[in-house]
C-alpha cells in the first residue's frame, strides 16, 4: 500500500507523524512517499508547489496532507487551492461529528460538508483597483461598481454544479444518509447561485424516492445550524460558501482539532484536516491530533481496509471519551495541566490500534 505524505508546516509536521504512528499501528504495510509543499519548497525548489509533488500524487492517487501556510495578502497562491485545481479535486468531504467525551454545546451532531472546490471566487480570477481588466469590468457595471474597486469574479458552470451535486447525492446513498440540502444565496446571486441551485434540483430528481432533497439560503443555514443542527445532514454548497460552514460546522463538534475531511477527484485523493498550519502553536506540540488522524482513516476505509479504519475510529472515540490522555482543547481549559502532549495522545490512539 503507497501513500504520498505531504507533512505541511506550522503544526503539520507534528500532527502527520502523530498520523503516521497510528495508521501503522494498523500493521498495514504502508508506504510513503514523502514531499514538502510551501515555504520549504519554495527554499528547495524555488516553488511553493513543485511538479513532482503533483506528478506523485497523481501517479499513487492518494495522499495524506498536513495544513500548510498561505501568506496573507502578499506572496503565493495557496498551495491547497492549486493542488485542488491542478488535480480537480473537485469535490471536498468534512464529516462533522460529535463525538461522546467532546465539550460541545450540542448533544448530537452528525453533518457532512460536501463543498464545490474548484470553482466560485477560488477560481483566482482578480484584477487590481485602477487596472485595465478592473476598469473594463466597472465599466460594464454600469454604475453599479464604484470607480476605485478591486475585482474578483465569481464563476460558476453547470457541468461543476452538476458533478458536485451528482457526489453529493451518490455520497448521501452509499453511507446511508438520508437527507441532502442544497445551500446558496440565490434569492441575491440570482444568476451563479441560481445556476448552481437549478443543477442541483435537476440531480435530485435522479435520486427521487432515495435520498430527500431540500434548500437554504447560506445566512438562515448559519442560525439554524448553531440552533438546531441535529436538522441537517449532507450539507451541498458552492465553494465559498462551503469553506465558512464547514469551520462553522467544526464548532459544533469540538473545534478544529475535531474537523477532518477530504479532498476527491477523478482516481485521485487528498486527505487531510480542516484546520490550518496555526503558526502560533508549531513546534510546542499541545495540539489536537484527532483531524489528522481521522482524515487518515478516511484514506485507508477509501483504500478498502474498511477494518483498519474501525479500528483507528473506536481507538479514537475511546480515548476521546475517557478524557484522560487528550489534548488541551479537549479538556475543556486551555491551561489544564493535565492535557497531553500531540504525540502522547497519538501514542494511546496507536497503543489501543495495536489492540
Ligand atoms: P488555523 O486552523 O491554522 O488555526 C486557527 C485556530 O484553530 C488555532 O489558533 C487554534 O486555536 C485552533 N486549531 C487549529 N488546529 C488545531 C488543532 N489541531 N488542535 C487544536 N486547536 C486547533 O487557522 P488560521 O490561523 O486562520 O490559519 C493559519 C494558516 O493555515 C494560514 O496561513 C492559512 O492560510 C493556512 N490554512 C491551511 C489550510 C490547509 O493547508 N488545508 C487550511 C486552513 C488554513
Amino acid at each position: 500500500m503507497r501513500a504520498v505524505l505531504i507533512p505541511g508546516d506550522g503544526i503539520g509536521p507534528e500532527v502527520i507523524d502523530a498520523a503516521r504512528k497510528v495508521l501503522e499501528a494498523t500493521g498495514l504495510p504502508i508506504e510513503w512517499e514523502v514531499y514538502d509543499v510551501g515555504e520549504e519548497a519554495i527554499r528547495r525548489y524555488g516553488t511553493p508547489l513543485p511538479d513532482h509533488v503533483v506528478e506523485a500524487i497523481r501517479r499513487v492517487g492518494v495522499a495524506l496532507k498536513g495544513p500548510v501556510t498561505t501568506p496573507i495578502g502578499f506572496g503565493f497562491r495557496s498551495v491547497n487551492v492549486l493542488l485542488r485545481q491542478k488535480l480537480d479535486l473537485y469535490a471536498s468531504v468534512r464529516p462533522c461529528k460529535l463525538y461522546p467525551g467532546v465539550v460541545s454545546r450540542f448533544d448530537k451532531v452528525d453533518i457532512v460538508v460536501i463543498r464545490e472546490n474548484t470553482e466560485d471566487l477560488y477560481a483566482g480570477v482578480e484584477f487590481e483597483a485602477g487596472s485595465p481588466e478592473a476598469m473594463r469590468i466597472i465599466e460594464m457595471g454600469n454604475g453599479r461598481i464604484r470607480p476605485d474597486s478591486a475585482i474578483s469574479i465569481k464563476a460558476i458552470s453547470r457541468a461543476g454544479s452538476e458533478r458536485i451535486a451528482r457526489f453529493a447525492f451518490d455520497y448521501a446513498v452509499k453511507n446511508g444518509r438520508r437527507k441532502v440540502t442544497a445551500v446558496t444565496k440565490a434569492n441575491i446571486m440570482k444568476i451563479t447561485d441560481g445556476l448552481f441551485l437549478s443543477a442541483a434540483r435537476d440531480v435530485a430528481k435522479d435520486y427521487e424516492g432515495m435520498v430527500e432533497y431540500e434548500e437554504v439560503l447560506v445566512d438562515n443555514l448559519c442560525m439554524q445550524l448553531v440552533r438546531r443542527p441535529e436538522d441537517y445532514d449532507v450539507l451541498l454548497l458552492p465553494n465559498l460558501y462551503g469553506d465558512i460552514v464547514s469551520d462553522l460546522c467544526a464548532g459544533l463538534i469540538g473545534g478544529l482539532g475535531m474537523a477532518y475531511g477530504a479532498n476527491f477527484g477523478d482516481g485521485i485523493a487528498i486527505f487531510e484536516a480542516t484546520h490550518g498550519s496555526a503558526p502560533k502553536y508549531r513546534g510546542l506540540n499541545v495540539v489536537n491530533p484527532t483531524a489528522v488522524i481521522l482524515s487518515g482513516a478516511m484514506m485507508l476505509k477509501y483504500l478498502g481496509e474498511e477494518d483498519a479504519a474501525r479500528r483507528i475510529e473506536k481507538a479514537v472515540s475511546d480515548v476521546i471519551s475517557e478524557g484522560k490522555r487528550v489534548t488541551y482543547d479537549l479538556k475543556g481549559r486551555r491551561d489544564d495541566p493535565e492535557a497531553a502532549k500531540t504525540y502522547e495522545m497519538a501514542e494511546e490512539i496507536a497503543r489501543r490500534v495495536k489492540g
